[in-house]
């Protein structure tokens, strides 16, 4: 027997009791989603505890990890509206939990993670119906899949020079004033300039006016800057609206400009009938950004970049020292690498609970949870519509539904607060958990349904509690 040091367990056995224990912990959590409040704030001792001294000895942190598995921010629940997450499924927990066993790096090399992720990469050019040498790389969300996009297209207008010189001063990209803020992020990071992100007007829809559009790409190309990408939105954050997609392609075509779509949560309404229709044009995107975390609900965190070209794809990222050459054999196979397209070398086993997800649920029933929850907006929508206290702020093209609690005895000043107050509470209270935003200059309750738990009978409490919460309020504040 030696004394040399590892990580391992001294007692397999005890360790494996432990585990089982903590697994069952977390299924427990999953299978009282419903139950108790949406948002559980995590209790003072618990963020007391969390402000220990480095540890210099090892201790059992099981309970501590117990305590903590209530206090997310809420979107497992059925009545988590906010912003746009997605809800998760106790079967990816099972892939979280081989990916950790197998504890694989997928920047590169011959070993099983990697085709995973392949067989991930060809499903999404299935969805999306891209060619077969089209190219994808699974990251952690639609931020980083934008910073590979724009990265290949600014490339690709200067002839790849702007790997090494840098970023000519005068490139230019459009988009709508309902983008992500990631877009103009992107242009920040990648040496644009945010500036250089045209924010074009939206119609009554709140989609990209294609009229003004062009006009701007006329203007700029005058004024001597040199346009190279146009961003279309499949899924507006503030009320999901799809930008003309097909109009954009066809301006794209005859400008020679690259075109990206933002799809976080819409692209993947591909799997969907009642959303597919809406997405003509998507399938002729250079390339598209999406997420697997929000609409097919895979545990945080998972996106997607997908890119038309795999050529421009590897030529804006290939970089291969002589530490990290390839060959036809060995572990240094399986060439090209994931890390020739995008930022990262070293990469996690995100595909695997992607993988998982899919062949689990297999993409007829994700497609269904989808259209369910497309029709339990429209469901909401008529609620408002046919409620007088309520006024619906913008049109419902997916799953998002904006609105506000306008009654008559409130006078028209108090509103903005009124329902920023109201969604206070109701996060506050755990009753359910929407967000705000601004639509026409009117701050709108912004109910956002990417949650495969809800039941229309949850946004039936959902109108009584916020009328019921907002009266209250109004009677405070007389
Ligand atoms: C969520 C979202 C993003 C950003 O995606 P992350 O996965 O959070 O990086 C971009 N665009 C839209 C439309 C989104 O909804």
């Amino acid at each position: 027997m030696t004394n040399d040091l590892t990580l391992d367990p001294s007692d397999w056995d005890t360790f494996r009791a432990s585990a089982h224990e903590m697994l069952d912990a977390s299924l427990d959590q999953m299978m009282a989603a419903r139950d108790g409040r949406v948002w559980n704030p995590l209790p003072d001792a618990q963020k007391e505890a969390l402000t220990a001294p480095l540890p210099r000895k090892g201790s059992d942190i099981n309970a501590q990890m117990q305590a903590l598995l209530p206090h997310g921010v809420g979107n497992t629940h059925p009545r988590f509206f906010g912003w746009v997450h997605g809800s998760g499924t106790p079967s990816n927990v099972i892939a979280d939990i081989t990916a950790a066993a197998m504890n694989a790096n997928l920047g590169g090399r011959d070993h099983g993670a990697n085709y995973v992720e392949k067989q991930v990469v060809d499903w999404c050019r299935q969805i999306f119906d891209f060619p077969d040498d089209s190219s994808g790389l699974v990251v952690s969300g639609t931020s980083i899949a934008t910073l590979i996009a724009l990265k290949a297209a600014r490339d690709r207008i200067t002839d790849f020079e702007s790997r090494k010189t840098g970023c000519p001063a005068k490139l230019v990209g459009y988009t709508s004033t309902q983008t992500h803020s990631c877009v103009a992020r992107t242009f920040d990071i990648l040496g644009i300039g945010s500036d250089a992100l045209r924010k074009i007007p939206v119609n009554a829809d709140f989609e990209i006016d294609c009229d003004v559009l062009l006009d701007e790409i006329e203007n700029d190309r005058a004024a001597g800057n040199t346009p190279f990408v146009i961003i279309g939105t499949a899924g507006s954050v503030n009320i999901g609206a799809i930008d003309n997609l097909d109009r954009i392609a066809d301006i794209c075509e005859s400008e020679n400009l690259w075109f990206h779509v933002d799809g976080a949560f819409g692209a993947t309404g591909m799997l969907s009938d009642h959303v597919r229709p809406k997405l003509t044009g998507l399938t002729r995107a250079d390339s598209i950004a999406f997420d697997f975390h929000k609409w097919l609900h895979v545990n945080y965190d998972a996106g997607m970049i997908m890119m038309r070209s795999e050529d421009m794809h590897r030529r804006s990222f290939s970089e291969r020292p002589d530490y990290l050459k390839g060959a036809d054999r060995g572990l240094a196979a399986g060439n090209p690498w994931p890390t020739e397209y995008g930022p990262e070398l070293s990469r996690g086993f995100r595909a695997l609970k992607v993988w998982a997800q899919l062949a689990t649920h297999g993409t007829d029933k994700l497609g269904a949870l989808i259209t369910q929850n497309c029709l339990q907006a429209q469901h909401l929508a008529h609620l408002i519509d046919s409620t007088d206290e309520f006024e619906r702020l913008a049109p419902v093209p997916m799953q998002i539904c904006c609105f506000r609690f306008a009654p008559s005895a409130a006078a028209p000043a108090q509103l903005d607060l009124l329902n920023d107050e109201i969604v206070m509470r109701l996060q506050e209270t755990g009753i359910a958990a929407p967000s705000t935003t601004l639509l026409n200059g009117k701050n709108a309750i912004r109910v956002n349904i990417t949650n495969h738990r809800t039941t229309f009978a949850d946004l039936d409490l959902l109108v009584e509690a916020i009328q019921k919460i907002g009266h209250e309020i109004l009677a405070e504040w007389t």
